[in-house]
Formats: C-alpha cells, sequence, structure tokens
C-alpha cells in the first residue's frame, strides 16, 4: 500500500471506529444497568463468598473441646457419611482438598507414567496439575459451546482419527502413548451430557473420572453428579459452593477400590496395632477433623443454599432475557444444575467489549472474572497433545462470571 492510499483510507475508518465505540458502550450500559436491577453494590459485592448460618462453631468448638482437631475424629466419618446419603455415591473419603482428590482418583485409574489423560484445556488448572503429579501428560480436549463441559461429539471424531486400539488399549497413534482416562468437567455446576460420553468411554476403553470440585448438587438425568465414573472428585474450597475451609472428597461405587484410595490418603499405613507400618508410598491427604466439623455443618445447610442459588440464577437468566448480544447460562434439558457460579455468555467472541464490561463491573464494586487462561496456553503445558481446540479459544472472549454468593436473593 502507498502512501497516497493510507491517506485516503484513514478518514474513511475513523467515524466507523466511533460508531463501533458508541455501539459498545450501549451494549455495556445495558448490561451494566441490567446486573443493577439485581444487585446493589454499596462497597463491593464478591464473586462468591462462602455462608456459616448453622452448627459451625458449635462442631468446631466440640473438636477443640474433644481435641479431636486432626485427621482421625466423628465428624470426618459423619462427613462422608452425609456426602454419600446426599450423592448417592455407595463410598465417599474425605480430603485436604479437591485437587489431592482428582490426584488419587486418577492413580486409582492406573495413570502412571507414559499417559496421556485427556482433559479439557478449558478448566481450572488443578484438573492437569493432577494428571502431571501421576507422571502423565495431559492432553487436551475442546469445549461445548452450551454448556462449557467437553464436546462429546466433537471428542468421539477426534478419537477416531488419531487413536487405535491396541490390546484394548487407546494409542495416540501422534504419540504412541497410551491414552488411559478422561476427565469430564461439570464446569461451574453444569453438567456434561454423560451418555454419550460413556459410550466414547467404553467405545475406546478409557477409564472415566469426573471432576465434580464445582457440582455438587448437579444432577444429570437424576443422578449426582461424580458418581458415573470409576471415582469423582468434590472441592470444598472457601469458594466452592459449601466449604470446609479446604478440602475435598473422592466419590466412588466400587468397594475396593474405595478402601484402596483411602489407604493412599492415609500414607498407606497398615493397621497393625501401634507399629507404624506402610505398604507403599502413600499420601498425606486426609481431611483433619477441624474441617470436616465445618464440613457437617455445611452440608446441613446445603438444600438452602442450592434453593437460594437457583433463585439468584432464574432472576439474572429472565433479567437478562431481553438485552440483546448476551445471555447467562442456563440448565440443559437433561440436567439439573446447582448454579455454582452464574455467568454471562457474549452471543459471539468480543475481547474488547469483555475487557470493557470487566474494568466496568468491577469499578463500580460488582466483582466480575473472566474464565481461565487456556491451559495449553500455560507455560508448563503449552507442548502437551491438543486437539483443535477451537470453541475454548472463542469462549475466552465471550465467558463471564458474575457475583452468585447465596446471600444476594431474599
Ligand atoms: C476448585 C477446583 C478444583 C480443585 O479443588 P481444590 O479444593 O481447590 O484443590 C479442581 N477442579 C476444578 C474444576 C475446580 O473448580
Amino acid at each position: 500500500m502507498n502512501g497516497f492510499q493510507r491517506k485516503r483510507t484513514l478518514p474513511v475508518t475513523r467515524p466507523i471506529f466511533i460508531i463501533f465505540d458508541l455501539l459498545m458502550k450501549k451494549i455495556v450500559d445495558e448490561i451494566i444497568n441490567t446486573l443493577l436491577g439485581i444487585l446493589s453494590p454499596d462497597d463491593v459485592i464478591p464473586l462468591h463468598e462462602p455462608f456459616f448460618y448453622g452448627n459451625e462453631k458449635k462442631y468446631i468448638n466440640d473438636c477443640i473441646d474433644t481435641r479431636f482437631v486432626s485427621s482421625i475424629g466423628a465428624y470426618v466419618t459423619q462427613f462422608e457419611t452425609l456426602l454419600a446419603e446426599f450423592t448417592g455415591a455407595k463410598h465417599v473419603i474425605a480430603t485436604v482438598n479437591g485437587t489431592s482428590a482428582l490426584h488419587i482418583s486418577l492413580l486409582m485409574a492406573g495413570v502412571r507414567q507414559g499417559d496421556e489423560v485427556l482433559v479439557p484445556a478449558l478448566t481450572f488448572v488443578a484438573t492437569a496439575n493432577a494428571v502431571t503429579y501421576c507422571t502423565a501428560t495431559p492432553h487436551f480436549i475442546d469445549s461445548n459451546p452450551v454448556t462449557l463441559g467437553i464436546d462429546v461429539e466433537k471428542l468421539d471424531h477426534y478419537l477416531q482419527q488419531n487413536t487405535r486400539m491396541e490390546n484394548n488399549i487407546c494409542i495416540n497413534t501422534t504419540t504412541l502413548r497410551p491414552i488411559r482416562a478422561i476427565v469430564p468437567v461439570h464446569i461451574f455446576g453444569t453438567p456434561v451430557d454423560m451418555d454419550p460420553l460413556m459410550k466414547i468411554c467404553n467405545k475406546f476403553h478409557l477409564t472415566l473420572i469426573e471432576d465434580a470440585a464445582e457440582s455438587l448438587g448437579s444432577y444429570y438425568k437424576g443422578t449426582h453428579t461424580g458418581t458415573f465414573g470409576l471415582c469423582g472428585a468434590l472441592s470444598f474450597n472457601g469458594n466452592k459452593t459449601i466449604t470446609t475451609g479446604g478440602g475435598g472428597a473422592i466419590l466412588c461405587n466400587n468397594e475396593k477400590i474405595a478402601l484402596q484410595a483411602k489407604h493412599l490418603t492415609t500414607t498407606a499405613r497398615l493397621n497393625n496395632n501401634f507399629h507404624y507400618v506402610h505398604d507403599q508410598t502413600g499420601f498425606n491427604y486426609r481431611m483433619p477433623n477441624i474441617n470436616a466439623a465445618i464440613g457437617c455443618a455445611q452440608i446441613e445447610q446445603l438444600p438452602y443454599f442450592l434453593k437460594k442459588k437457583r433463585k439468584l440464577a432464574f432472576k439474572y437468566i429472565n433479567a437478562f432475557e431481553p438485552v440483546k448480544g448476551v445471555a447467562i447460562i442456563n440448565e440443559p434439558d437433561y440436567a439439573k444444575n446447582n448454579f455454582w457460579l452464574n455467568t454471562l455468555m457474549l452471543d459471539k467472541p468480543d475481547n474488547k467489549l469483555l475487557q470493557t464490561i470487566l474494568e466496568r463491573t468491577n469499578r463500580m464494586g460488582i466483582q466480575t472474572r473472566p474464565i481461565w487462561t487456556l491451559l495449553h496456553k500455560l507455560p508448563m503445558y503449552k507442548r502437551c497433545p491438543s486437539m483443535e481446540l477451537s470453541c475454548a479459544l472463542e469462549l475466552e472472549d465471550r465467558v463471564i462470571n458474575i457475583p452468585s454468593s447465596i446471600n444476594l436473593v431474599d
């Protein structure tokens, strides 16, 4: 292009940019006004706050009074029983956090050095870290634009093109490594479409481990998330639906696997009277009694929390219904969501619009957040195998989480 042409095109393009800016301001104004119809920020409205309305202090005091504060205590077993009742899992093992629950679950799936494990590129980093702790390699897969979970159809096609079965093991034909397991993540509490996913698991002999860290209280066709595969992992971090300060749990329907998992979380110590005998390199992953005490009090309030979260979600969904260009993620027909974090979705990827919404909402005290940086972009994971990730890449420029605490509705 020569100088003459450049001079001529500049004045023509400028007014178009001004019109774009005005249009964008109008869209952002409308989004903010819609949020202000539900939220009244006098100080800062956090993205997600824990609430302790129940027996938390009473149970913590009980731990202190009895001096059972550590990893042996009645609240640990009680919390596991309550979680089993709530989720329908046959066995529950409480752990120090959700990441350790994922780590042990993957070990139970037989994930070992040289293996690959399919994980979404769009998830919290812990999903891939747990694979790395097993000295295996995460293999990134693309997301579904409606649920933000795994794109099951695309995955089926991808595995057909890029793997072959050898002695009932799925082999990546590029790296020649076994693909041992798959970890679907129920992102923000929206369940992945499990029926077709389980078909793929059977077809390609992949062990299913669910990352249900965000989906306590979410159901797929009436069954609680985290109970479909060999194991599922929950998290009770401070920002999750219920919290134990830090904590997690393994859900498992297989008694033998559950016993092994529990053994590994308790330094693999053998029940050998007062002697310290360990039969393998175990982990110090057992949840302390004091955390489980908080968990017991929190799970008593879980149905109430879920009711509140559902009410808030539908307030958002209805309020944004008439707003053009955006929508709030709703539950799929097959699911009941816990609506852990509400999600504003732009119809089309637009980084500038996304940044403007984030800046303006946070400046006025409405805490909003973009979605995680895609894992294949992080330094430690950028050389991992990956399918083409066009949907996840678009979602990076479409998704904003908005305040979702239970105190935001009456
Ligand atoms: C919170 C979370 C985890 C990890 O849980 P921690 O208790 O923080 O270790 C794992 N995966 C996802 C998707 C999460 O949101």
